[in-house]
């Protein structure tokens, strides 16, 4: 029998459309219907499960599936016999505690004695213990952040994004516990078959995220600026460097950081760059 790598991902919810769209990035075929469990991947031997995300790092203990992507929140919390392959750059959040609007705060000592709600009790205890305070915890499962406007709670631990929830229930945050992405996960043993396809699906996840973090530029200049400009943009190697038409000019091929893009905009430009071309990337491979 053919060995196929079962990947789960989140069934409905904010991780599950950009898990699926990495996953067709990377050039995996699949279909996905609404109310489906698993979809066969047509182009590769990877099987699809659609899950709660919650039940993910218990799946993939379990080998059920052999690996995953899922909130680095989640992992955390389920504390299961789980590997983390890769941070996938998307479903950004933090985990923060915060408390009515109208309390005084002035360290994490203010939570001594308190009861704080959460869905995340292990986090939060071990977050309690590492600062030597002790409070009361009450776990829930949903809808944390009106706990203290009914009584259930004197603080709340959850996840925020904007913090519009937070302040639309009177709450003010007042410690971030956990930085969290969405991150792929996988069983600690798995086959050799099925580690070379993780492999495959991590270099082809990387080619993708390298490809988003830069772009690829074109630029005339004159001749003698080609040294400045290939100090600002170096490229993979070295930039492509063309004769143009116009006798003493050059166009000059590179790729360039996402991140320091504007800035390097500026210094080709003082340095004589004309005609500056951007242009996205779909794949990078180095
Ligand atoms: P499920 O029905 O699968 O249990 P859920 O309601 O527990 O879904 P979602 O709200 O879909 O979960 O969130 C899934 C994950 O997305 C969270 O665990 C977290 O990692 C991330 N996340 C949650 N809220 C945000 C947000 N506002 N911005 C970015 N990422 C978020
Ligand atoms: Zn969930």
């Amino acid at each position: 029998m053919e060995t196929v790598l079962r990947i789960a991902i989140q069934k409905s919810g904010r991780l599950q459309e950009d898990s699926l769209k990495l996953l067709k990035e990377s050039g995996l075929h699949f279909s996905n219907g609404r109310d489906q469990l698993k979809a066969q991947v047509r182009n590769l031997p990877i099987e699809l499960l659609f899950l709660r995300d919650d039940d993910i790092p218990q799946y993939v203990e379990d080998q059920v599936a052999d690996a995953g992507i899922v909130g680095e929140n989640v992992w955390i919390e389920k504390q299961k016999d789980n590997q983390l392959i890769k941070r996938l750059d998307f479903a950004k959040c933090r985990l923060s505690i915060a408390i009515p609007r109208s309390e005084n705060y002035t360290g994490i000592a203010s939570l001594a004695g308190k009861n704080i709600a959460t869905s995340y009790p292990t986090i939060v205890k071990q977050f309690l213990k590492k600062h030597q305070v002790q409070a009361g915890i009450h776990e829930i499962s949903g809808s944390v952040e009106i706990a203290p406007g009914i009584g259930l709670a004197d603080a709340i631990c959850d996840i925020v994004s904007t913090g519009s929830t937070l302040l639309s229930n009177g709450l003010k945050e007042v410690e971030v516990v956990l930085q969290s992405e969405a991150i792929l996960i996988a069983s600690p043993i798995l086959t050799s078959e099925k580690q070379t396809l993780l492999d495959q699906l991590l270099f082809r996840i990387q080619a993708v995220q390298l490809a988003k973090n830069n772009k690829y530029i074109l630029l005339n200049c004159p001749n003698d600026a080609i040294e400045k400009i290939t100090n600002v943009i170096p490229g993979m190697k070295s930039p492509t460097i063309l004769p143009l038409g116009r006798p003493g000019w050059s166009s000059l091929h590179s790729v360039v950081d996402e991140n320091d893009f504007w800035g390097k905009i500026g210094q080709l430009k003082s340095h004589g760059a004309e005609g500056i071309l951007v242009i996205p990337i779909e794949k990078m491979i180095l």
